[in-house]
């Protein structure tokens, strides 16, 4: 996570899709499955304007497998197809070029009916904030022994297509888009998976976000990985209920500082590394239905 995101920034990097859209007949918008409200720009209705567009949820590998199905129930309402992959594992992937095809179908059969259109591979860009996969993405539809199909007139100098299985051509770079800045719990959940760079966080306060959030939902695996005794916190509105439980932790995992007392920041440390890493089972940050 390099990119530092300044009005400049987003400017550029809406007007480098814009122009990559231009080229192509459907987007594929990726998400990340954990947090799928607050891994999605604030401006993709218009960014994409009436682009075809395919909702991906990826790292479901990593996600809660109810409220996977919650998601895609939800997006489907909105009016997107909308499907959950594992970029890196590859399950899913495949499903992708089908349903793209699907999605531009009605546009190309009205195109060929007047004429317009020869027949040729769909060809799709994907967009999406950093680190939700993209790049993981397009070398796994690339395949083994994909080879980029080379210039074309019109597509911008540096840009080419990735052919996947002869149905489908890829722009090989992603359109880069940004997060929701103006809410901090989207910066906070974006930190608990770690998408947002360590140095500007405050250890703790992410640690103490992601208890908080979730503790009681998926107290179990918290109780199991770490073997809390005990119950889940009554009331996560109460600081000390929720400090406590990341004390628990750190009296289990011996991060202690002198005079027997547990240290926070080595405690936050050890469960933040360890729900990123799925050590905790499956989990998912955000409901469709969460007030928001
Ligand atoms: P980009 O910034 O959107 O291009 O994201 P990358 O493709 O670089 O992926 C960011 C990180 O997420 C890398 O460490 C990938 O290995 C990891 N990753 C990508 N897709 C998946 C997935 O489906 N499951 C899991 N568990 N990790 C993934």
């Amino acid at each position: 996570m390099t990119i530092q995101w300044f009005p400049g920034h987003m400017t550029r990097a809406r007007r480098q899709i814009e122009e990559k859209l231009r080229l192509v007949d459907a987007a594929i918008e990726l998400l990340d499955a954990r947090v799928p409200h607050s891994s999605r720009n604030p401006m993709i209705g218009r960014i994409l304007r009436g682009k075809p567009r395919l909702v991906v949820l990826n790292k479901a590998d990593l996600a809660d497998p109810r409220s996977t199905e919650r998601w895609i129930a939800a997006f489907r309402d909105e009016g997107h197809d909308c499907i959950a992959v594992d970029a890196a594992g590859g399950r899913g992937v495949k499903e992708i070029t089908a349903r793209v095809r699907e999605l531009v179908a009605p546009q190309r059969e009205r195109m060929a009916a007047r004429g317009v259109v020869k027949p040729r591979a769909v060809r799709a860009l994907i967009v999406g904030i950093p680190n939700v996969g993209k790049s993981t993405l397009i070398n796994r539809l690339a395949g083994r022994g994909a080879a980029a199909t080379g210039d074309r007139p019109g597509v911008t100098k540096g840009q080419q297509w990735i052919k996947v299985g002869g149905e489908m051509e890829l722009l090989d770079t992603p359109g880069i888009l940004w997060p929701k800045f103006e809410d901090q719990a989207v910066g906070m959940r974006l930190a608990v998976i770690g998408s947002i760079r360590e140095e500007i966080l405050n250890l703790e306060e992410v640690a103490f976000f992601a208890v908080k959030t979730l503790a009681v939902k998926y107290w179990d695996a918290f109780a199991q990985r770490f073997g809390l005794e005990g119950g889940p916190p009554e009331d996560v509105e109460d600081p000390e209920q929720v400090v406590d439980v990341l004390e628990r932790i750190g009296r289990k995992r011996g991060c202690l500082i002198s005079g027997g007392r547990v240290d926070l920041e080595k405690a936050s440390g050890v469960l933040l590394r360890d729900l990123r890493a799925g050590k905790l089972g499956r989990i998912t940050l955000e409901e469709p239905d969460d007030s928001r």
